[in-house]
This record gives C-alpha cells, structure tokens and sequence, in this order.
C-alpha cells in the first residue's frame, strides 16, 4: 500500500512539536510493516540541501501566486520526502508558522492552502509513477487536503480516501473570512459554508468536515474531545462523527531515546544495570548545582513553560516536597511569568532546586537519565512525549489523568503494585493538592528502594517504540481503503 503523508513538519528536517517527531518516524516504521509511506513538506529555508538524490517530480507555474517545483529525495533516515518548493511562500527567515518578529506569517493560509493543494493533486496522481491508496493529514496546516480531494472527486475519477491525525485541537487554522476567496475553493460549494468556525474560517474545520476518517493520538484524547469541556469549540462537529474517530497512541523513536546507547548521558545503562542510573543522577545533581545527595529523590521537569503543561502548580507544591528531603530540576522555556516563578524557586531554596531556562535537547536527555521521576501535570495532553522517555529510562512519571498520559502510564495503586504492572503515578484532577498527594506517594515508595525498582524496571520494559502504533495505523488504513467512500 502506498500513503501520502502531508504535514508541515518532519522530524529531522524541520521541528516545533510532537507532530514533527511523528512524521519522521511513524513512516518509517509504516515502511518496516510493507508500507510504501512518502511525506510531503514545504522546502523551508536550507531543507532541499538535506536530502539526496534530488529530482524534480513536477513544475507548477502558478501556486498560489508564484512558481513552484515539487522536488523528490531522501533524508538521511532513508526516509522518501517531497519537498514543496515554492520561494514565494517558505523561502525566508523565520518559523514555519512564525516570522522574525515572532508574529504569524501574514499569508500563513495560502502557505498552508498551497501544501494542502500540492497534496491533493499528489493524491490524484499529478506525480508520474507514483499515487497514493491513502493519504494521511496532520493538523490544520494540511486539513484543507481534504476539502480538495472532495472537491476534484468524480465518479469515474474518484480521490483517494483521508486520514486526518488530530496532534493538538488547540491549533484550528483561523483565518478571516474573506481569506477564503484566495484558497481555490469554488464559490457556493459546500466547503465555505463548512469552513465558517464563529464569524472566521478554520481549516481544521474542513479538515474534520471532509477526512474520511479522524484520529488522534490517544484514546483517552480522542474522548475527551468530544466533550463541550475539552472539545475547544469542535465537540459537537467530532460527535457528529465519532463513528470515525480514533485514537493511537504514539510511539518514541527508541533508537534515539535509549539509556544504553544514549551519547549525550555520562553512564549508560539499562533495566539490569539499575546502579548505574546512580551515576548519571550525581552528574546531573553536580551539572546543576544541586547537592549532591544521593539519597534525596529528585524529580524533574523538562517542557514548554504553558499553561496547558500545569506547571504553575509547581511552585506551591515545593515547600512540601523540600520539606521531605526532595529535589527539583526543571528544563523549559516559554510564559515568562512562569520562568519568573520558578527562577525565583530556585532562588529560594538554592541545592535543592535548579531551574534552566531554554531549549537544550542534549540536557533533556541528561535530565531523563540523571532524575528518578518526571513530573508531567498537564491540564490537556493529546499524547505527551516527556513520560514515555521517562518510561524507558526508568524515570518514574508522574502524570496527570488526562489524555495520553492516562494511557500510558499505570499508576501504582496496591493493586497494580501487588500485580507488578505499576509503571508510575496518576492523579486528577489538575490541582496543586492532587498533585502534592501523587508527589508524595511517590516519595513514601523511593524510601522503599526495592519497591522503587520494581516499578522502574517495569516501566523500562514496557514497549513504547513505534511499531505498536505502525500497526495500528496499518489496521486503520487497510479499512479506509476497502471501505471508505470515496471523496
Ligand atoms: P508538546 O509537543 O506539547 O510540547 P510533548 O511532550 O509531546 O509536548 O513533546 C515535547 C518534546 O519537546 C519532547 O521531546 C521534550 O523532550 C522536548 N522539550 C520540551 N521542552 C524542552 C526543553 N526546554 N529542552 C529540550 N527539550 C524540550
């Protein structure tokens, strides 16, 4: 089977967020089950440069109000890319979505109307030699595929079945209204009307209106959003199709995220070489200033500093958590209010705190191998990544009940301790008191040091990899193409 990715991210060429890691590593995983999986990008600034063996798979005079050429090639993973090269939308400094200024590109939706359209003439066989059985949408930025392919399907010509993953419905594409006579769809057509979203337009609207099918990237996400309280306006369109709307959860790229072969830790180690992790966390407590105890649980926190993320809590769990011999490490950037706060933390309780405002990939994974738990208090989170990596590297999480995170992640009641299942710690709701309580349950199990390592090597072995989810994406695309309508 052949499936078209269209996203605006793809891990490694180009990455703000979770969807990037997804569309780098869920095709090749695809292509590990027989799939014949291609992503199509935009070329944003240095991106054709990257891949080898560049050819041009087709010319357009006109996209959108300049030329383009779609040009074929590989990435270093070996994965097929199509990189939408069109210098009068993506060639300039700056963000995919975001310019110099930090403002939104102006024309951000004919950036996205373009990759959305390139897709669909892709999915209807504008590239000779290769159309896809499917095509697989990610977020709002490539939504409007789908409305395309409506659009373009007859019946002796019919578009290819749509899937449309759903990473964050925090991101709907709004645009104003009268935007909507730039993005190729014709005037009167069902489209507009279904792109209206509260006096603007919303491409993910489209996107949810005309997919095949929807999914998203946890089950417990993928309930949640049909509600009015996490719907964030789109709870009744996704009831009205719940019948096709599924959630997989993701997987990690456990090559990359692997405590035994990890370059950026001091001591590598794995679920039989527990003792070594000792050695990381002195490194990591010697690195950030905190004292050197090896006896002192230290949690930590690597994340974007928002309110989604709940870490506003943090500051009024820390006295008690201090209070009882514990440690904290944060890595995050974002709100400065939030950086404010915490800085301050650290401030007062100097040994025991460290906070590093900033991005540093090589010190997440430090973080993730020198901490013994990872606190993740989202108040929404589709998936999450930050527990998974703490799963592999026996870095207990302690996470929020909601979305992924409940999915993942088996809290260590009697119950499941008893059984040997518990990978971590659960609690709800999202407030300080509830999390105080997981904090300090986990604290009571460190002082139990063999409990404590059950729970770690169970958690490290638990399978977080890709090829469970590529499975079931599989499965989904094997229905969709027998028994979807066509578009
Ligand atoms: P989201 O996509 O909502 O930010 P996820 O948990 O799905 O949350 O993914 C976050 C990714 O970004 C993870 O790979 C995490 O390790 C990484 N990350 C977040 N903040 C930082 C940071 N300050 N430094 C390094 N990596 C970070």
């Amino acid at each position: 089977m052949r499936v078209l990715f269209v996203t605006p991210e793809c891990y490694p060429l180009v990455k703000t967020g979770g969807l990037a890691d997804v569309a780098g590593a869920l095709p090749l995983a695809l292509a590990a089950a027989g799939i014949d999986a291609r992503v199509l990008l935009p070329a944003y600034p240095g991106l054709l440069s990257r891949i080898t063996g560049p050819v041009v798979a087709s010319t357009m005079p006109d996209l959108f109000g300049g030329k383009a050429r779609l040009i074929a090639g590989r990435t270093v993973d070996g994965l097929q890319v199509g990189l939408l090269d069109a210098p009068h939308l993506y060639a300039r400094d700056g963000g995919p979505y975001l310019g110099p200024d930090g403002l939104d590109w102006p024309d951000n939706d004919l950036r996205f109307a373009a990759l959305s359209w390139v897709g669909a003439q892709v999915a209807r066989g504008a590239i000779t030699g290769w159309a896809p059985d499917l095509v697989h949408l990610h977020d709002w930025q490539s939504a409007l595929t789908a409305a395309y392919l409506h659009i373009g399907s007859t019946p002796t010509s019919p578009s290819p079945p749509s899937l449309l993953t759903i990473h964050n419905l925090a991101f709907q594409g709004l645009f104003p209204v009268d935007r909507v006579a730039h993005l190729r769809l014709p005037p009167g057509l069902a489209p507009i009307g279904d792109l209206e979203y509260y006096g603007q337009i919303s491409f993910l609207k489209a996107g949810v209106r005309y997919a095949d099918h929807l999914s998203t990237v946890s089950p417990t996400y993928a309930r949640e959003i049909v509600t009015p309280e996490n719907g964030m306006g789109f709870d009744g369109l996704l009831r009205a199709r719940a019948g096709q709307l599924t959630g997989i959860v993701n997987g990690i790229d456990d090559s990359v995220w692997d405590p035994a072969t990890d370059p950026h830790v001091v001591a590598p180690y794995n679920a039989r070489k527990l003792g070594v992790k000792a050695v990381d966390k002195a490194a990591l407590q010697g690195e950030l200033g905190l004292e050197l105890r090896a006896d002192a649980p230290l949690f930590c926190v690597v994340s974007r500093l928002t309110a989604q993320k709940g870490l506003d809590l943090l500051p009024t769990v820390l006295a008690s958590m201090i209070a009882r011999g514990a440690q904290l490490a944060v890595l995050g950037a974002g709100d400065a209010h939030l950086e404010a706060a915490l800085l301050r933390a650290a401030a007062q309780h100097p040994g025991q705190v460290a906070v590093v405002v900033g991005y540093d990939e090589p010190l997440s994974h430090r973080f993730q191998a020198g901490a013994d738990a990872i606190v993740v208090p989202s108040r929404f989170e589709p998936c999450g990544l930050t527990q998974l990596y703490g799963l592999r590297y026996g870095t207990v999480p302690i996470v929020a009940r909601v979305g992924g995170l409940a999915d993942t992640v088996i809290d260590a009641n009697e119950a499941a301790l008893r059984d040997g299942v518990a990978t971590g710690f659960q609690f709800a709701p999202v407030d300080a008191s509830a999390l105080s309580v997981a904090i300090d349950r986990a604290i009571d199990l460190y002082a139990d040091q063999r409990a404590w390592q059950r729970l770690q090597r169970r958690a490290m072995t638990r399978d977080v990899g890709w090829s469970t989810a590529a499975a079931k994406y599989v499965d989904l695309y094997e229905r969709l193409v027998v028994t979807a309508p066509r578009s």
